[in-house]
């Protein structure tokens, strides 16, 4: 039986314009009746033919309706949130959704807001034992302490996508340069020992708590790190799926991605990445409740490799929401 469903795409993050991307590539694919609500980049909202435009126009600046938008939101049969970053990915969309009392696709507010957040993410992975590559934290104001690493290190936002607001620090000179970018996108910043020549596995998984694991991809590139443009202009990285690695390791990845997302309580999907280091040590770099749904992202791809299309993932996507 075919499924009412809104969609809402856009948002304030530095991912809007992914976002957008992904909307586009999930109404291209969706086999229920779906409409479109935008979160333009000022906060405000668009809806219905205004939303389309703004779609077709690759992005909005500016909205129309204050939040919340005048959406008759029981008369879908279950929301999509498909925005990257904060307000969309962090639980603040879920909260709002929970308090309504409709069903949405994908993580609730404790996980969502857990993932979301790289720090807090990753003292989880590492209270049930699944390695996590060593970390600091700094919250803006704090003083900055000598760098803890040698470099190279990373520097990143708690909370962005895409690699915004990331950079590779390849001397300590740069650091501070590299503070002042990841403090731009938000007030909690992780500084992570970088690991030179990794190998970039990522695998997606789909059900409620239980979930099933797709096939393993690995992502290679000839930039600095998988950074925006990487990942979002055609032919800039090569996605090899499925991965060409032994298949126990497959298995391994698998299996904690697995049981991660049972321990952070995730709900509908996730795509989970992880880092292969040159001497064969696996960590599990990061979570995205939200993943992307653009051309060039994994997320669709690896259910496409492991027998599920596109269309019949959103399908089972909405399903999910409404276990
Ligand atoms: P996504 O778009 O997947 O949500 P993100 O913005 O959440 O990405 P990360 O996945 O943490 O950010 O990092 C982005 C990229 O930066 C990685 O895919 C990798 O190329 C590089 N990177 C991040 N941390 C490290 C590290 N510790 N060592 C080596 N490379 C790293
Ligand atoms: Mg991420
Ligand atoms: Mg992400
Ligand atoms: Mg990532």
């Amino acid at each position: 039986s075919l499924l009412r469903i809104l969609l809402i795409a856009g948002g304030t993050s530095g991912e809007h314009e992914v976002s957008i991307s992904s909307a586009k590539g999930v109404l291209a694919a969706m086999p229920h009746p779906t409409e479109l609500a935008l979160l333009a980049k000022d906060g405000r909202w668009l809806l219905g033919k205004e939303a389309q435009e703004a779609l077709d126009a690759g992005g909005a600046p500016e909205g129309l309706h204050p939040f919340p938008p005048p959406v008759d939101w029981h008369s879908y049969d279950a929301i999509f949130p498909l925005m990257h970053g904060r307000p969309g990915e962090d639980g603040t969309l879920q909260g709002f959704l929970e308090v309504l009392g409709v069903p949405y696709v994908g993580a609730g507010v404790a996980a969502s807001a857990v993932c979301m957040d790289k720090d807090l993410c990753k003292r989880v992975l590492q209270q049930a034992g699944i390695p996590v590559v060593p970390w600091q934290t700094l919250y803006q104001g704090e003083p900055a302490l000598e760098p803890p690493f040698t470099p190279p290190y990373f520097i990143k936002p708690a909370n962005t996508g895409s690699s915004v607001g990331i950079s590779k620090v390849k001397a300590d000179q740069d650091a501070r340069k590299a503070l002042a970018e990841a403090f731009v996108w938000d007030r909690k910043v992780l500084i992570e020992q970088g690991i030179e020549g990794v190998r970039e596995l990522e695998v997606a998984l789909l059900g409620n708590i239980q979930a099933e694991a797709s096939v393993v991809g690995e992502i290679t590139y000839r930039s600095e790190f998988y950074d925006y443009d990487t990942k979002y202009l055609e032919g800039r990285a090569q996605l090899h799926i499925p991965a060409p690695i032994a298949p126990e390791l497959a298995t391994t990845l698998q299996a904690t991605a697995i049981r991660a997302y049972r321990i952070l309580g995730v709900r509908g999907m996730a795509r989970v990445d992880f880092f292969l280091a040159p001497d064969h040590t696996l960590y599990l770099n990061e979570f995205n409740t939200i993943p992307g749904f653009t051309p060039t992202s994994m997320y669709p791809k690896l259910w496409q490799a492991s027998n599920l299309p596109y269309p019949k993932l959103l399908d089972r996507l909405v399903r999910l929401a409404l276990e």
